[in-house]
């Protein structure tokens, strides 16, 4: 382990403007005073959409999108450097550097118009720019608090295969350069700015790790770094039992395990990208999250074990926007090969599934993925059907949205008798139709699809059930 190395993540609030720059910046300089430090930061909120946004927009042919891009994102930049640098000589050198970035911009955009295609390689190099801007202004905002630091853009540090739009790192790689480039900063009192979301392939070509993906960017950079810790600094103050908007109830978990995060995360609790975890879980790394608007809140820690509580039950959450397809009919009933097939398919679509459940009758399989998945994933599977269903062996091929899933999340659920009598009781005394209902045998959630409507009356139902607001978590 890398000393006491700590990986701090802000998120695109936490950079939104200069006096939250200014935050971000004060409370790095207060930790890099007592360790290393390494930062990653997101662009500053609403410019990554803003990209995304115009490159669509140059893609169908508006030519004139690129100039003003760059316009409003010069304004924006510029406004937080005017606040946050007094030097005039620095200033100026600072956003030349930033108006080479947005020179990029408009030469991407222009590009895209004229030839009126959208390649994911552009969307990536599009998309990746906001980072490219605020972690300049970050680091001189550091600079400015007195503490040396340097902008760096993370192309040089995370290696990952070619999936533009959604990345795998190659950790070896990425060690191996992480470490080349940083750890000589490190050793001379230098705190690394990084641009998070972004990476690139093993020959140079920018990709993007997914939307949100700066989390996931700061902890393959702890593990790449043998970091002590990873502190995820967002808007709000850690992992809740549920969603505060939804339960009016809803406390802060103080400390939540590796799988109950990955639980949470994967089932829709916005607070971390899905794949965080994945990188820091073999070193044992702590991941944090703290609010960085009240920075003297505890927030939540993630670590292996978690801390065990009675009920079992930790937290809930709820994926909205999502759709249940069907396969089945009776003729498929001994078909060997339909799972396969049903997800072989998903796969190759690369659609996400959140959930499957398939009854022993055999008669239908299902499975649930976001709506922004469910048209192509049915046209897919109709296509892989075809002459199953021409022959009346599969019956249907059906899609239904305006549904949720609901899950009830906690490891030490797991030989805990009752959790799901509770959980089914407290919905129906409630009066709500279950769907359809999905345990894994780690039995750390059990997730349930209700309609879209009664997720909210189900969220309350079961917190009330569990006692959340009170459990000692
Ligand atoms: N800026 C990127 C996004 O908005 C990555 C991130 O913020 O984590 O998706
Ligand atoms: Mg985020």
């Amino acid at each position: 382990m890398n000393s006491q190395l700590q990986v701090m993540k802000f998120g695109g609030t936490s950079v939104g403007d200069a006096s939250c720059i200014a935050r971000t910046a004060q409370i790095v300089a207060n930790a890099a005073a007592h360790f290393p430090c390494v930062v990653v930061v997101s662009a500053m909120s609403g410019v990554t959409n803003r990209l995304i946004e115009a490159a669509q927009k140059a893609a169908a042919g508006d030519s004139s999108v690129g100039a003003s891009l760059v316009k409003t994102l010069h304004k924006q930049h510029a406004a937080a450097l005017e606040v946050l640098i007094k030097d005039p000589a620095v200033r100026q050198s600072v956003m030349k550097k930033l108006d080479e970035v947005l020179a990029e911009a408009k030469r991407l955009c222009d590009g895209t118009a004229l030839l009126r295609e959208l390649t994911p390689r552009t969307l990536d190099e599009l998309s990746g720019l906001g980072e490219r801007l605020s972690a300049p202004l970050v680091a001189e905002a550091l600079k400015a608090l007195k503490v040396p630091s340097e902008s760096i853009e993370a192309t040089e540090l995370i290696v990952t295969d070619a999936f533009h739009g959604g990345a795998e790192p190659l950790m070896d790689l990425t060690r191996e350069r992480s470490q080349a480039r940083l750890s000589p900063l490190l050793d001379q009192g230098i705190v690394p700015v990084v641009t998070g979301f972004i990476g690139a392939t093993a020959d140079g070509k920018l990709t993007t790790l997914g939307r949100g993906g700066s989390d996931y960017s700061a902890t393959i950079l702890g593990a790449a770094m043998d970091a002590a810790e990873v502190v995820i600094w967002t808007d709000v103050d850690g992992v809740l039992t549920a969603d505060p908007r939804l339960v009016s109830d809803a406390r802060t978990i103080p400390v939540i395990s590796y799988r109950e995060a990955a639980e949470l995360a994967y089932f829709g609790a916005k607070v971390l990208h899905p794949k965080t975890l994945n990188p820091v879980m073999r070193a044992a790394i702590t991941v944090s999250i703290r609010n960085s608007f009240a920075p003297d809140r505890p927030g939540t820690k993630i670590t292996p074990e978690g801390r065990s509580i009675g009920g079992g039950v930790k937290a809930l959450t709820a994926i909205r926007d999502v759709a249940l397809i069907a396969v089945g009919g009776p003729g498929i009933v001994g078909l060997p090969d339909v799972v396969g097939r049903t997800f072989s398919t998903t796969a190759e679509l690369r659609a996400n599934v959140l959930l499957i459940s398939q009854s022993s009758s055999q008669n239908d399989i299902c499975f649930v993925v976001s709506d922004s998945d469910a048209t192509r994933t049915v046209e897919a599977l109709r296509k892989e059907f075809a002459q199953d269903l021409a022959h009346h062996k599969v019956e249907h091929v059906t899609v239904v949205s305006n549904i949720a899933i609901v899950a009830v999340v906690g490891e030490n659920m797991r030989g805990t008798p009752g959790v799901a009598g509770r959980t089914f009781a407290a919905l129906g005394r409630e009066n709500i139709n279950l769907i359809a209902i999905a345990q894994g045998s780690s039995e750390s959630n059990i997730s349930f699809v209700v309609e879209d409507r009664a997720v909210e009356k189900a969220l309350v139902a079961t917190h009330k059930e569990f006692r959340l607001e009170t459990a000692a978590n």
